[in-house]
């Protein structure tokens, strides 16, 4: 049976002397298939079967095993190979989006988002936190764990001092966190929120003060993780450049 289908490569696997197993998320789920010979400079798979290409696809599947007939790359996000943490950040989001993904799932709004948060990664229009903040959140709603940060999950409050529970994914007022969760000031929460329930084509019009996306970044990181409850070694490894600069 042959496949069409556009998707990215979020990673890939070397084995044998020239050949590549790929994970590729389409719209249409996770697939890996085997590139044969596609580490070979003289084939013409060479380029679209990289690590972070976007491409289109002929895929033949025979049983539960898919190869790579021929890839045409689409976006290549070259520049993020010039950049040490840009790089370390787009592995970051391929692991997250692995980690939520599996065959037949519905991956277009996962796709989507991570095909736009590397393409802003490429420009210099937002922060690298805040790409990553967007990223995190908007994932996590996507994978089914939205944080409710409309007002005080504990008594209703809408005004005043908020601080967000990474655990119960929302916010309580100052009267009733129990412990000091993560601040939340107005401008942070206000971003939250329009990360998490604005329509996709809105999710990157909106402005945040630089002061401020540090509360975003620790508030987006915390809550991804403890959601996802696993340990992303590209994460750690993210961060750790992070404390070297
Ligand atoms: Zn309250």
């Amino acid at each position: 049976m042959m496949i069409k289908t556009t998707g990215l490569i979020i990673r890939e696997y070397l084995t044998g002397e020239n050949d590549r197993i790929v994970a590729i998320l389409t719209p249409n789920g996770l697939v890996r298939a085997f590139a044969k010979g596609s580490r070979k400079l003289s084939n013409s798979n060479l380029g679209a079967t990289q690590l972070l290409c976007f491409s289109s696809f002929d895929l033949s599947k025979s049983k539960d095993t898919y190869t790579v007939c021929s890839a045409k790359a689409i976006e290549i996000f070259f520049e993020l190979r010039n950049n040490i943490t840009k790089l370390a950040l787009a592995q970051y989001f391929c692991e997250a989006v692995k980690y939520f993904s599996d065959e037949d799932d519905d991956c277009s709004e996962v796709l989507r988002l991570t095909l736009n948060c590397l393409k802003f990664l490429c420009t210099d229009k937002f922060k690298e936190p805040l790409i990553k903040a967007i990223f995190e959140l908007r994932l996590t709603c996507i994978a089914g764990y939205t944080p409710d940060l409309s007002c005080c999950v504990g008594c209703g409050n809408e005004d005043g001092r908020f601080f967000f529970s990474p655990i119960d994914g929302g916010i309580y007022c100052n009267n009733c966190a129990p412990v000091r969760y993560i601040e939340m000031p107005s401008a942070v929460l206000l971003a939250a929120r329009h990360i998490c329930y604005s329509p996709f084509d809105r999710i990157f019009s909106f402005k945040l003060e630089d002061k401020h996306i540090p509360s975003l970044t620790k508030m987006s990181e915390k809550f991804f993780v403890t959601q996802a409850d696993h340990k992303f070694g590209t994460l750690e490894f993210y961060n750790s450049l992070q404390e070297k600069i």
